[in-house]
């Protein structure tokens, strides 16, 4: 066999939705520069807006071994693929691209140099384990979403086996969860995932939720965006049914800290968005005073209603702080017609804030202007604050958040959770919690958070050794 051939080859195969892809390409790179072969497998769709709206291709034809393939989601082209809408995504692809991709596999083992030796999957599917055994490839699996909602997700069966779901009522939603190991005196039955609200637990969400569970367990190793030191119970419990866990985050500032180990050219803090990057609000921010500016953004699915957007624009301007809001150009539901901001409220918002579509995130995070994030609590998006060392506010719209936001207020106190109320009153008041009255104690839990982060990606840091494992284990990895 020649040099060549020896080399490991990894298909990552993520979700495709924007901060799936995002975790995926970060750890694309970082496999990339331990010298593996790596192919990424995108929809169509995000595909043709990533190279519009981003500089990836500039970024990783770098890497000798890096190579996008392309499948279509099975979606039309205006469908939304976003609000409750975005589930359609796991239905349409497990019906349209499954063949495709079955023959992809098929071509990346058999005919392809070098050939496959890997899958990294986002557990989103079960026919990838399928396919990957028939062609004796192993697969790792890595869940985007944080450590506390994969094991939420794992214990769904545990919860209905002890009659703890379905939730019976609207009193079911304030009683304690005690069936998630680790998390006993932590979550409510409103702190669970939004899928396991429903009343019927064949649900095809909630049915969903039990075939990633299946997928999760088919497969030799986990990846989780986490460090070692904010879920340390929680892996213990976790490592008691997946024997190798490799927590590897977070994937931006480890990616950062590796590449300018490396001393590379590239810019680390080139984005993956599927949307223009609108920097105009840079030297906006550069005009506001120290962690005087609230940032507002609900990330890449959720959708608000307009009453919703009023209730937070009111309770923001009444707070006194200037704020930096994206909203994306589908993310106010369309009534009467019309999906845009209301013009009176652009026109109003010029004199107490910026609005804009779509940001470089985590450069907004990192401006010295910001003092806090009004998010819906996306793993990505706490993670990413976190890292920075700004507090939240959280406003969990769907799936995973309303488990995030309960960590963020109640294990690790780095913000604020407003689950299930949206009102000008709450908004304001927290507003203000967090910028003043109990400033001083977020910004040093944050802090404190922030420098954990920042050690465990360090040489000699958790995640650090951790990916090292990672790279070994798949170069161990021979069809
Ligand atoms: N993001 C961004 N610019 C924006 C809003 C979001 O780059 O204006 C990025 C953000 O940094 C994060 C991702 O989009 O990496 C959103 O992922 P998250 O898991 O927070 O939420 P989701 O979009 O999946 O609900």
């Amino acid at each position: 066999m020649s040099q060549q051939e020896q080399i490991s080859h990894v298909l990552i195969f993520p979700l495709p939705v924007q901060g799936h892809v995002n975790s995926m390409l970060r750890l694309a790179e970082l496999l990339c520069l331990s010298n593996l072969h790596v192919t990424f497998l995108n929809s169509v769709h995000n595909h043709d807006r990533l190279l519009r709206f981003s500089d990836i291709r500039t970024r990783l034809e770098r890497y000798p071994g890096f190579v996008f393939e392309t499948f279509p989601d099975g979606l039309p082209e205006d469908h939304p693929r976003s609000g409750d809408r975005v589930m359609d995504i796991f239905y349409a692809i497990d019906g349209v691209a499954k063949p495709l991709i079955k023959e992809l596999f098929k071509r990346l083992v058999c005919d392809t140099v070098p050939p496959l030796t890997c899958v990294i999957a986002g557990g989103a599917f079960e026919f990838v384990h399928e396919f990957a055994e028939e062609l004796g490839i192993p697969t790792i699996c890595f869940r985007t979403i944080s450590c506390c909602s994969f094991w939420v997700y794992y214990c769904l069966p545990k919860l209905i086996e002890a009659g703890e779901l379905p939730l019976k009522g609207k009193e079911d939603l304030d009683r304690k969860i005690e069936k998630v190991p680790g998390m006993e005196t932590i979550l409510r039955g409103r702190d669970l995932p939004s899928f396991f609200r429903h009343s019927d637990i064949n649900n095809r969400d909630v049915q969903l939720v039990l075939r990633v569970n299946r997928a999760s367990s088919r497969a030799d190793a986990l990846i989780l965006n986490t460090f070692e030191d904010i879920d340390a119970l929680l892996l213990s419990h976790i490592r008691c049914h997946f024997p190798k866990v490799f927590t590897i985050g977070p994937l931006h500032a480890h990616l950062k800290s590796r590449l300018s180990r490396a001393a590379t050219t590239c810019d680390p803090s080139g984005g993956n968005s599927f949307w223009e990057e609108d920097k105009s609000c840079i030297p906006w921010l550069n005009t506001m005073p120290l962690k005087s500016v609230i940032y507002v953004s609900f990330g890449s699915i959720t959708v608000l209603s307009k009453d919703q957007m009023f209730e937070f624009w009111h309770g923001l301007v009444n707070s006194g702080k200037p704020f930096l809001w994206v909203i994306r150009p589908d993310s106010i539901i369309r009534e009467n017609g019309s999906g845009h901001v209301p013009e009176e409220l652009l026109e109003a918002t010029k004199k107490r804030g910026c609005m804009v579509e779509w940001v470089p995130q985590e450069e907004v995070l990192f401006h010295p202007a910001i003092g806090g994030f009004l998010t819906h609590s996306g793993w990505n998006s706490t993670i990413e604050s976190m890292v920075a060392g700004v507090p939240m506010i959280c406003w969990p719209y769907f799936a995973d958040q309303q488990v995030n936001s309960r960590l963020v207020s109640e294990v690790w106190k780095v913000g604020l959770d407003m689950k299930d109320t949206c009102d000008r009153l709450i908004v304001e008041k927290m507003v203000r919690d967090l910028m003043d009255e109990r400033r001083e104690d977020f910004l040093q839990a944050t802090k404190e958070i922030s420098e954990m982060a920042r050690k465990s990606v360090s040489e000699g840091g958790s995640s650090y050794l951790n990916l090292d494992r990672l790279v070994e284990e798949i170069r161990l990895m021979r069809v």
